[in-house]
């Protein structure tokens, strides 16, 4: 139909419809600037050590501790010390590679008067915390959980985590995955390896 044809209430009607819709795109994205100025809190450990305690945990059905690259194996008494995730077409295979481990102490044997003792030394795992791959934050961590009552989403503010995630960069790399599909995980309280969870796998 040609536009000369249209009536001219039905026009106003259109005009209004597209400013209504205007004036609310623009609410919504002050109402989110809002929110997100109110959050922009800048991660600040407290150095509560909450997070150096409850490390040895089940996880689905296996029971795992805190994870460590091989070479941080030796930050930590051998007794506790088991591996994490190895590769390969099975264990037993001559080609099965050991890729990471994972110490099974469940009050991290370095903390002391709620202080890390190797703080300069800490594994990576510890670095990244409390950064979580899926890009948010861990809320059992001190510092966020009344911030995410509050505002819920809006906590995660990536450039406050510049060392956090270098740390799970690192962590990534070197876990040096080549079969992603061959995959397995340790179950420290049964002592035996199962096929690792593809959702375990893409938290690192
Ligand atoms: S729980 Fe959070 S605030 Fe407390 S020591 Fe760990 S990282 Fe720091
Ligand atoms: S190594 Fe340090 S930061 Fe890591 S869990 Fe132990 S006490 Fe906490």
């Amino acid at each position: 139909m040609c536009r000369s044809h249209i009536p001219q209430p039905v026009v106003s009607l259109v005009l209004l419809d597209i400013y209504e819709a205007r004036a609310l795109q623009r609410k919504r994205f002050l109402c989110q600037f809002k929110l997100f100025s109110m959050a922009t809190h800048y991660f600040q450990c407290l150095g509560c050590g909450e997070c150096c305690i409850g490390l040895f945990g089940q996880h689905g059905k296996i029971w795992l501790g805190l994870f460590l690259l091989p070479w941080e194996r030796k930050l930590f008494p051998s007794e506790y010390i088991h591996p994490r995730y190895g590769e390969g077409r099975k264990p037993s295979h001559r080609k099965f590679r050991i890729l990471a481990y994972q110490m099974s102490a469940n009050v991290c044997p370095h903390l002391a008067d709620n202080k890390c003792q190797i703080y300069e030394n800490r594994p990576l795992i510890c670095r990244s915390y409390p950064w979580i791959p899926n890009g948010t934050v861990d809320t059992d961590c001190s510092f966020w959980k009344d911030r995410v009552d509050s505002y819920g989403q809006w906590v995660t503010i990536a450039d406050s985590y510049v060392d956090e995630l270098s740390a799970r960069e690192k962590i990534r790399k070197d876990m040096d995955v080549r079969k992603p599909n061959q995959m397995w995980e340790y179950d420290v309280a049964t002592k035996s390896w199962g096929k690792a969870e593809a959702s375990r796998l893409s938290g690192l």
